[in-house]
């Protein structure tokens, strides 16, 4: 398992990522909270629609599967489908190979980057141009997401018009214009020249065999359309039943996300170019893949997980991540959904760690256009990675070792809150404990950490005495 606590030292130690992250997580905060007020009438029915919608998929998801393969079969697409990660980059390298490709131009994806996609074409002496702004700006920079929906969010913009200046040789801009400009110039030429472009997909929807893409700037438009090839890339879970499935989640995604009414592109592929069209790709096809995903749809404890449309409003919204940034985390999805997700589809004795950079204020669960309980889910696998996951254990958690100590902490700590003698005796004895803390807590094993950091009030006298005449609190 990573062990976090160096970087994210080094994470709280910057000063300006911590300014650059804050600051827009508290724009798109207000952002998403003034349009809601503005524009929605019924929101919270809205996504008690779209729970049922995503739901619906996914107690039906063979089902699904099947029928969207069938569809966009018909409709001229070729479906593939991919178990692991690796599956996924190996069907998209034996498809450059035959078709003499050795670059391709990507949208933005984060299934692209959950399957290591660059890094496996790199390997392979191939290689992947990033056309969206952000993206372009963490290649250039040979730096990995910092969020799922705005990926360089932690840079200002003094700091892009230096790594502009310093990699594609142009003169040093911070007007959001310039530099606009000084990544279209750059890209443009690629878009002309290149065969093959690949995507993510937000909704794949099994009746109509089509696939719907959100984006903001247009180069998911031009990846999709200028090249011959289209290559869409999607995690099983993205599949709905309907157009109007997808357009009731679609509803929620961008208010979510960035705060817009709606995004700027929609695009909705039925398929590639027909006889009588004069653009778009000559084929489509569609990698449908699920790395570890039926795992989590099996377990009751998580399935909800899978219902994420990837808004990011969990993380904008989540009071640990504008603290340290989504490197901090160290794993492809950052945030509250990352701490639910990652160590799923990677391995809790991977990213296991993560689950302890959250406080369970709930916040994100609040947020969450398609009401995924985020903060009961990490409390779960708080309780799956100390060894207590019963049958249907989360990938990776048997293999973790855990520590006497801890399984010890945790195991007096239950008897106690248990039983109602223990509990009374322990409240009633609260201000010893409490003294113990605040005297030595910092050379405490196990609680040393927790003590260095935590400002506790002092408690005096029996706790237990003065909650038992409060008024309203009855105990047996
Ligand atoms: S868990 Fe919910 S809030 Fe977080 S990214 Fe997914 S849909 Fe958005």
């Amino acid at each position: 398992m990573k062990n976090h606590s160096e970087l994210i030292k080094t994470k709280l130690a910057d000063k300006q990522m911590r300014e650059n992250v804050s600051s827009a997580m508290h724009a798109l905060q207000d952002r998403r909270k003034a349009l809601i007020n503005a524009k929605f009438q019924d929101w919270q029915g809205l996504r008690t629609k779209a729970q049922k919608a995503k739901n619906n998929a996914l107690y039906t998801l063979k089902d699904r599967v099947l029928e969207f393969e069938k569809n966009a079969t018909k409709n001229g697409m070729k479906v593939h489908f991919a178990n692991t990660k690796e599956d996924a980059c190996e069907i998209i390298y034996e498809l450059m190979v035959e078709k003499k490709v050795s670059k391709v131009l990507k949208g933005k994806s984060m299934a692209s980057e959950e399957i290591g996609l660059n890094h496996y074409l790199e390997h392979k002496g191939l290689s992947a141009i990033e056309t969206d702004l952000g993206e372009l700006i963490l290649q250039l920079g040979n730096e990995t997401p910092v969020h799922i929906v705005v990926p360089a969010i932690h840079k200002n913009r003094y700091e892009i018009g230096e790594l502009f200046s310093e990699k594609l040789g142009v003169a040093k801009e911070s007007e959001p214009e310039k530099l606009n400009a000084i990544a279209r110039t750059h890209l443009r030429n690629e878009f002309e020249g290149l065969e093959m472009g690949i995507s993510g997909v937000n909704f794949a929807i099994s009746s109509e065999g089509a696939i719907w893409l959100i984006e903001n700037e247009g180069n998911g438009r031009m990846c999709t359309t200028a090249p011959t090839i289209h290559v869409a890339i999607c995690g099983i879970e993205k599949i709905v039943e309907s157009f109007t499935d997808a357009a009731t989640t679609d509803t929620l995604l961008t208010p979510s996300a960035t705060g817009q009414f709606i995004p700027a592109y929609n695009n909705i592929i039925t398929g590639p170019r027909k006889a009588d069209e004069l653009d778009g790709p000559k084929e489509v096809h569609v990698i449908l893949f699920n790395n570890h995903r039926t795992n989590i749809l099996s377990n009751e404890d998580y399935y909800e997980a899978l219902r994420c449309i990837r808004c990011g409003a969990c993380m904008n919204f989540c009071p640990v991540y504008d603290k340290i940034g989504g490197h901090s985390y160290d794993a492809v999805y950052p945030g509250p959904i990352g701490e639910v997700i990652s160590p799923q589809l990677f391995g809790m004795n991977e990213h296991g760690d993560i689950l302890s950079l959250c406080s369970l204020c709930g916040r994100c669960s609040e947020v969450c256009p398609v009401k995924i309980p985020l903060d009961s889910m990490i409390r779960k696998l708080r309780r799956d990675k100390i060894g207590e996951a019963g049958d249907n254990a989360p990938l990776g958690a048997n293999e973790l070792e855990h520590s006497a100590m801890e399984s010890y902490g945790f195991a007096k700590f239950a008897d106690i809150a248990t039983s109602p003698k223990m509990w009374r005796v322990a409240i009633g004895n609260a201000s010893k404990f409490n003294w113990l803390l605040q005297s030595v807590g910092t050379s405490l094993p196990v609680l040393k950490n927790w003590a260095t950091y935590k400002d506790l009030p002092e408690l005096k006298g029996n706790i237990y005495k003065e909650l038992e005449n409060l008024e309203g609190v009855s105990y047996e």
